[in-house]
């Protein structure tokens, strides 16, 4: 019998990350499912995940701390198996405005878990993923990192362009150990990131400005998560999907 997938998934208590655990559990993945803050909502997410038939483990810590991601990794593994794939997703905007208003503690902790996290997070994967024989990376990036967000919030959209060419670096980079390493870019989803930015209302506003006419929902980027996770994408590496409702 072939083994289910061990899928370690950052920050999958709630939107993008919490779509991505559902869909992946009723794929057939094992899951460890990293957060930070908010317990109550992970063990919602594990629950989920077991009644569709997955094994699940749930992690607090942060991401952009490399104790943090040894930690999530090290236990995926001692409690799971073999860590056979990665879906890069813990991300955070601090509060919409220009750059020049910006606070110094909001654009590093921004970096810090958008770019550092998920460098620390790859590297770990790399390393495992090298040792056992290959696997496959996907990193949430998004549609910011060729909009560039004037006004909104250009720092984060830095980060995300950093991601994408993580993405094509670490995709040629790995080739040769049988890891695979793909992005996609969302555009406005609705979760509660908007609310926590400071604008429950963007994604119904920003309707009138996307070709498809709405903002999008996470189960729709799990869906394209999952298929470049899944063997159907296994000659997919160095991708980055654009799910934007045609942004
Ligand atoms: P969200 O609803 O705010 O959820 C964020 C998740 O990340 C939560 O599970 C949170 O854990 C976790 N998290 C945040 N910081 C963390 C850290 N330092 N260490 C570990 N976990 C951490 O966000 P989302 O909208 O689903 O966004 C997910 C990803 O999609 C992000 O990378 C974001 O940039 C990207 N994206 C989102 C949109 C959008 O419109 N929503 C568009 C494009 C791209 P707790 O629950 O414990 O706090």
């Amino acid at each position: 019998m072939t083994p289910r997938p061990v899928t370690v998934v950052t920050g999958g208590s709630r939107g993008i990350g919490a779509a991505v655990c559902l869909r992946l559990a009723a794929d057939g993945h094992d899951l460890a499912l990293g957060y930070l803050r908010d317990e109550g909502a992970a063990a919602s997410v594990a629950g989920q995940a077991r009644a569709l038939g997955a094994r699940c483990v749930t992690v607090r810590g942060d991401t952009s701390e490399e104790c943090g991601v040894e930690r999530l990794f090290d236990i995926a593994g001692a409690e799971l198996g073999t860590v056979s794939g990665l879906v890069n997703n813990a991300g955070v905007t601090g509060p919409l405005g220009r750059l020049a208003d910006a606070a110094t503690g909001d654009l590093r902790r921004v970096v810090d878990v958008n770019l550092f996290g998920y460098l620390l997070c790859c590297r770990r994967a790399a390393r495992d993923m090298a040792a056992s024989g290959g696997g496959s990376i996907v990193n949430v990036s998004s549609a910011a990192a060729t909009l560039g967000s004037p006004g909104d919030y250009v720092h984060y959209a830095a980060t995300k362009a950093a991601t994408d060419a993580l993405t094509v670096g670490l995709s040629k980079e790995l080739g040769p150990d049988r890891i695979r390493v793909n992005a996609v870019a969302p555009g406005i989803i609705e979760t509660d990131m908007h609310a926590a930015m400071g604008d429950p209302g963007r994604p119904a506003r920003a309707a009138a400005g996307i070709p498809l006419g709405r903002a999008g929902r996470a189960e729709e980027v799990a869906g394209a998560v999952a298929w470049l996770l899944s063997p159907n994408a296994s000659y997919t590496t160095g991708a980055v999907l654009r799910v934007a409702g045609g942004r």
